[in-house]
């Protein structure tokens, strides 16, 4: 594997900025470089990519490998009279984090860039300094006097908005930080496999999917897997690692220990979420023990993954996630560790090469 590959193709991803909903942007790209290695290249009518390669097996069984292109973001609800922004949340944040942001807004005309507006703590209030601010209190300056002058410069209602927060790299260029992170990390995966796959003959045959509107509900994927109809799914994707902030009660999950391997996964407030068959995690630990690939078991409540439509979809569809460990989740600053990501690579391309119908068989207990 090229490793500066990697993180260029990274670099490439985060680059594009495509809330959930607004994909057009991403699509070109995953398109691009996932037509490198596919056999055949589809867009359904959601926006959900699909790129197949052939198993070499008739009787091969069909894995459906899915990884989010869209991120969290912003959308224009309306504009004041004053010029000044209210909007509306493309997936889960938490509202702290959007005060004094440097956000851009994409309009017909190109993206702009506005800050979060806060009221200076010199003229908050005692009781409105003990609370904290809801996003719907906020506001996104674009410098614009008046809503004439806002609809001049391109904005309207409907406008996804999102960070700034480009990739850089940190601690001699191990660990990545920026902006959606959640989940170029797992579409970067999704093409690295392809391409670590490319000149295999396995009985497997893959669809790797680039889906839309994860952030929102695992939308894209719940259409993508009902027509792919595949035996098996693996969401690759991206897990919270342990910082003082999330500790072991959360996640045990360190960066740079490994890919996680998420087992369960529930997000109460939706129920959202996914169980994995016993059968499918003894294969998976199965491989990573056998090809000595570091993983970690990740069990988590509080969210849920690609992988919580996908296994409701058709006759049901056994499930598992494949996952990259970052902190500071659903912000413009996601630190992950970069040997995380050549390890997750490593793991979805062994457990490949292990999908024949014999060893499907074996760990299901039966023949079929
Ligand atoms: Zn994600």
């Amino acid at each position: 594997m090229n490793e500066t590959d990697t993180l260029e193709i990274l670099k490439k991803l985060v680059d594009v900025h495509a809330p959930s909903g607004f994909e057009d942007s991403i699509r070109p790209l995953m398109i691009s470089e996932l037509e490198k290695y596919a056999d055949e290249i589809k867009v359904d009518p959601l926006g959900n990519v699909i790129g197949i390669k052939w198993g070499s097996n008739l009787k091969g069984p069909k894995v459906m490998l899915s990884a989010h292109m869209d991120e969290v973001g912003l959308i224009v609800k309306h504009i004041t009279d004053d010029g000044f922004i209210y909007f509306e949340k493309l997936g889960m944040m938490d509202d702290r984090i959007l005060l004094a942001r440097k956000v851009r807004i994409h309009t017909k005309n190109g993206s702009i860039q506005g800050v979060i507006g806060v009221k200076p703590k010199h003229l908050l209030s005692p009781d409105e300094l003990a609370r904290s601010v809801s996003f719907r209190d906020m506001w996104i300056d674009i410098g614009a006097q008046n809503r004439r002058e806002a609809e001049e410069m391109g904005v309207l209602p409907g406008d996804p908005v999102t960070f700034e927060g480009e990739l850089q790299t940190l601690n001699r260029d191990n660990f990545v930080v920026g902006r959606a992170l959640d989940n170029r990390l797992g579409c970067t995966a999704l093409i690295q496999t392809m391409k670590e796959l490319s000149n295999e003959n396995n009985d497997a045959t893959m669809y790797a999917v680039a889906t839309v509107m994860e952030e929102v509900g695992g939308r894209g994927a719940k259409v993508a897997a009902s027509v792919i109809n595949p035996d098996l799914a693996v969401a690759l994707d991206v897990t919270h690692g342990i910082d003082p902030g999330v500790t072991a009660k959360w996640s045990a999950i360190q960066l740079g220990d490994g890919p996680g391997i998420r087992l369960m996964d529930i997000h109460e407030p939706t129920l959202l979420g996914c169980t994995t068959p016993v059968w499918l995690k003894n294969l998976i630990l199965s491989v990573a023990k056998e090809e000595d690939i570091p993983y970690q078991i990740d069990i988590l409540s509080g969210t849920f993954l690609d992988s919580s439509t996908i296994h409701l979809a058709g006759k049901g569809i056994p499930s598992i996630g494949i996952l990259i460990p970052r902190r500071n989740g659903h912000t413009p600053v996601e630190i992950a560790c970069l040997s995380d990501l050549r390890n997750s690579i490593r793991l979805i391309s062994a457990l490949i090469r292990n999908l024949t119908p014999n060893n499907i068989a074996k760990f299901r207990g039966r023949s079929n």
